[in-house]
């Protein structure tokens, strides 16, 4: 906390002191959502890249003076962050490209981007001196939550909608939280969880709401930049559920630029599912958010009431970025496209942002020579329904070579 200056009111711009259970404004109600502000001064004065460079910590903890923790707390041990970043030219050209930049966030402790958030909500739980910390969602906050909690000796009440997949809902099991089944949407789980909070006082973390949770995701970025040697490229591609994932993003290009960690300010590619695209719709319309649909299979951007949708957006218009849509039948391909080119299991929401990119490509938004970094949000293992769905099932067949020669001749595979 040594570096936050305060919590500022996206709406009418006033200012609070920066307590761990405050979450919205008080004049402006479920429109004041709040962001952590930095005295960049004094950060620039302690810190810098060659003090980071030389912090051997290796997960996203490293970036201790752009989050809103008090370095004191005790923090959950598990390793977030620290993802890998792989450069990949046959990946890059399947898309119209002539390389691409791949950052595997399903390699974080629950399998999702989610934890560099959840991490972080579990500190302020403890600095709020609550023992209860809860949430709603569609499956990946929710595990990444239950995850963080265990590992800092919290209890998590998790709220999710009747769709979330089972895989999901097992990391919640396993991690020993305490788990509703909301019988609805996800609206209806988040509006269960928000009342429940309320009732019971305990720590909020809807993404929703809690200022916080922003500055986790936005180490994702950071990260990168860190890696990329503080030479990003032109465009940073993720894919967009709530909004919380891309604004934390805008606030990370923010944050560089004002350490004069990076010269350059990439533009930022939102994807959405086509069936679950109210952010996009808003952005391209300029007009107030609609609430529609949830009609994807990728679950975890299949958010028809987004509450960080003015973050998002402010995230696309402050880096010139743009938002697409991409359906279903592309996001299932890009699961195989991207496992068979880099041995990469993503979720549905995790792999979204290749088919984003490759409609960029096509509609002239990329230029092809362009340098493009997509983050991979979420891990497939979580969501083995659709994978199945994208890559089919397995020959079934007895203990007989016979039977394998006919395989192996249909499949065209040649003797070594
Ligand atoms: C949550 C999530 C997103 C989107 O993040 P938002 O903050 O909801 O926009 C994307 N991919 C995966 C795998 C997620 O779990
Ligand atoms: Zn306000």
């Amino acid at each position: 906390m040594q570096y936050v200056q305060g919590l500022s009111c996206t709406n009418c711009g006033k200012s609070y002191s920066p307590e761990p259970d405050r979450y919205l404004c008080s004049e402006c109600g479920d429109r004041g959502l709040l962001e952590v502000e930095y005295n960049y001064d004094l950060i620039r004065r302690n810190w810098g890249r060659k003090k980071l460079a030389d912090n051997p910590e290796p997960s996203h903890w490293r970036y201790l003076p752009l989050l809103p923790v008090n370095p004191e707390t005790i923090r959950p041990l598990l390793r977030v962050g620290g993802t890998p970043l792989y450069q990949n030219r046959v990946l890059g050209t399947e898309l119209g490209l002539t390389e691409v930049w791949i950052k595997d966030d399903g390699l974080n402790p629950t399998g999702s981007l989610k934890d560099r958030a959840s991490s972080l909500a579990v500190v302020k739980a403890r600095e709020a001196g609550r023992e209860i910390v809860a949430c709603s969602s569609t499956g990946n906050a929710a595990s990444s939550l239950a995850g963080n909690a265990a590992a800092n000796g919290l209890q998590a009440v998790i709220f999710v909608p009747k769709r979330a997949p089972s895989g999901k809902v097992a990391q919640l099991m396993i991690f020993g939280a305490l788990v509703i089944s909301v019988q609805g949407s996800y609206s209806e789980a988040y509006d269960l969880s928000a009342s429940s909070i309320k009732r019971w006082n305990w720590y909020n973390r809807n993404a929703a709401i809690n200022p916080y949770l922003m500055e986790g995701k936005k180490t994702a970025v950071l990260e990168l930049a860190e890696q990329l040697d503080w030479k990003l490229p032109d465009w940073i591609v993720l894919t967009v559920g709530d909004g919380c994932t891309i604004a934390g993003a805008g606030k990370a290009l923010r944050d560089l630029q004002e350490l004069g960690f990076i010269e350059n300010k990439p533009r930022l590619l939102g994807v959405q599912a086509a069936g679950c695209a109210p952010i996009t719709r808003a952005w391209e319309q300029s007009e107030p958010l609609q609430v529609c649909a949830e009609e994807s299979l990728a679950d975890s951007i299949a958010v028809g009431n987004p509450r960080n949708w003015r973050k998002a957006i402010r995230a696309i218009k402050e880096t010139d970025g743009v938002l697409v849509n991409v359906p279903d039948e592309e996001i299932l391909e890009m699961m195989r496209l991207l496992g068979r080119k880099s041995g990469i299991f993503g979720e549905p929401a995790g792999v979204a942002g290749l088919a984003g990119i490759r409609r960029a490509v096509r509609e002239g938004l990329i230029g092809k020579s362009q340098k493009v970094a997509v983050i991979i949000t979420g891990n497939g293992l979580k969501d083995i329904d659709s994978a199945r769905k994208a890559a089919g099932e397995p020959y079934k067949l007895p203990p007989d070579l016979a039977r394998m020669e006919e395989v192996v001749s249909k499949e065209g595979l040649k003797e070594q």
